[in-house]
Formats: structure tokens, sequence, C-alpha cells
């Protein structure tokens, strides 16, 4: 199996690794001709969520991405890249996510906690967002203090931290484990 990584800005590099660990390839997004390429699902990395937003319209990749996801497409949004699934961005996830929401003291910090069907992973918070509204139909996979930092709804599944800054591979196999329908 392929996997796109949206690559217009942000942390796409170390996703990339992420999927090499895992023996998994990938293809980067840059532009609508790579878009045309196939792949099995789609990851949007962390980064800045207003930059990646502007990029993708001039791109004219923001309509394809939103229909494909729509479509089914198995989609991992990490940060901001979860910011782009919510209904201020993309539309495609029932779910309305708060950016930089830990302020400015608490901007990036790391942890160790919880995630349903996982267990304990490390997780990196960068200029977080979390989660301030879930829709009926989207499952929390990890509340924080008080916070949804993953969720998942049907293809979608979104985490408020970074992943692929870290060694723990857990979360990428989960994910591709649901594309192949084993979760
Ligand atoms: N603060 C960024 C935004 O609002 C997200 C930060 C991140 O992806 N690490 O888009």
């Amino acid at each position: 199996m392929r996997i796109a990584i949206l690559a217009l800005q942000g942390a796409f590099e170390e996703h990339k690794q992420m999927l090499e660990r895992l023996g998994v390839e990938s293809v980067l997004i840059r532009n609508l001709h790579d878009w045309h390429q196939p792949f099995g699902g789609l990851i949007l990395p962390g980064g800045e969520s207003t930059a990646m937003m502007r990029v993708m319209k001039d791109e004219a990749l923001f309509e394809p991405i939103r229909k494909a996801i729509i479509d089914g497409l198995p989609v991992f949004g990490t940060c901001a890249g979860m910011i782009l699934l919510d209904d201020q961005h993309l539309g495609c996830m029932d779910i309305t996510v708060k950016r930089n929401a830990y302020g400015r003291q608490l901007g990036s910090f790391q942890t160790i906690y919880n995630i349903k069907g996982i267990g304990d992973v490390p997780m990196v918070f960068i200029r977080a967002p979390y989660i301030e509204r879930c829709g009926e139909g989207v499952e929390v996979l990890s509340t924080l203090d008080g916070h949804v930092v993953a969720a998942r709804q049907q293809n979608m599944l979104a985490c408020s931290f970074h992943p692929e800054l870290t060694e723990d591979t857990r979360i990428h196999e989960y994910w591709l484990s649901t594309i192949n329908g084993k979760h």
C-alpha cells in the first residue's frame, strides 16, 4: 500500500520517515499532478494550518482532498492536520478544533498518556490544538486534562500531538491497520 502525505508545509518529512520504518511506501503531495497518483490513504501533517489552507487553495488541492475524504479515503491528521479536518476548514470531520489551545506558556510540552485501543504513548504537543466539540459519530480516543486530544470518525483519525516526532510507531501502525480493516 502507498500512503500520500500532504507536503505543502510542516512536518511531512517526519511522517515519511515513520512510514519508511514501517516498510510503507509514501508519496509527497505538493500539487495536483502529485495528487493524481494511486494511493490508499492520506496523512495531513502538523505545521501551520493557515499556511496549508492557503497553499491547498492556491494549488487547487482543497476541493479534491475534501471530496476524496468525504468519499471515504482513509486520512490521518496530526496537529495542524487535525485542524484542517474540522468543520471550519475542510469540513470533513464533525469536530470543532480550538487552535493554539494551550496558550503561550504551555505552547510546547510532552507527556505519556493513554489512547484507547493503543495504550500509553508519548505525546509531543507544539502550539497544539484540542477538540472542543465532537459530533455524535465521533469516537473519542484520548482525553487529556478534560480536553479531547485524539478521536476518530469513520475513515478519519485525528490527534492534537505529533506521533511522527517520537520513536513510537504504534499510532501510525494503528491507523494503517484501520485501512486494512483490522480495527
Ligand atoms: N498552531 C498551529 C496551527 O494553528 C498548529 C501547530 C502544529 O501543527 N504543531 O495551525
